[in-house]
């Protein structure tokens, strides 16, 4: 089965990349799909961010990555995903995931939304987080691989 995992990715932490793992392992096929949203100012540029989960991922077998604008249900349809990939980190997210999902099976019901939870030593973790220590020169190399801690790095010389 093909999952899509949509997501602002701005940047990947490790969080992340375990979902993509274990999306992987479970399904065979995962489709990264980096959200392109011109009214949402990132951190990082769509390209960017696609090199660094493509050097991040370059190990795992199965996963691919791409960017979309718009629904990702048209996104999902697109590529012929089976299923939509979320992940869940704690009571918090559920709401706003919950509401998500509904959406999307109100736009098209032929995707169900499957949440994975997140590992506890990741239930931390966010990029606003990340972008947040790293903004004061804190550790963060057990948040995201090294070749975007140096990216994130990089952002406090300008
Ligand atoms: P979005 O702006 O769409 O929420 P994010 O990049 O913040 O994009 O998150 C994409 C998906 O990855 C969401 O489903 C989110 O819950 C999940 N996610 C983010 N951080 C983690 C983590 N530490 N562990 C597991 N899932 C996570």
């Amino acid at each position: 089965m093909k999952a899509l995992y949509p997501g602002s990715f701005d940047p990947l932490t490790f969080g992340h990349l375990d979902l993509i793992q274990r999306g992987c392992d479970l399904f065979g096929e995962v489709l990264i799909a980096v959200l392109e949203n011109p009214s949402k100012k990132a951190t990082f540029s769509c390209a960017r961010r696609i090199e660094q989960i493509e050097h991040a991922t370059n190990e795992i077998s199965g996963c691919r990555t791409i960017s979309f604008r718009g629904l990702t249900v048209d996104c999902a349809q697109k590529y012929n995903a089976d299923l939509i990939l979320r992940g869940l980190r704690a009571m918090s997210d559920f709401e706003y995931e919950l509401q998500v999902a509904h959406t999307n099976r109100s736009l098209n019901n032929q995707y169900e939304t499957i949440f994975l939870a997140t590992e506890t030593h990741h239930s931390f973790l966010s990029s606003s987080v990340v972008k947040e220590v790293a903004r004061f020169n804190g550790e963060i190399r057990h948040m995201v691989p090294e070749f975007i801690a140096r990216d994130l790095r990089e952002l406090n010389k300008n």
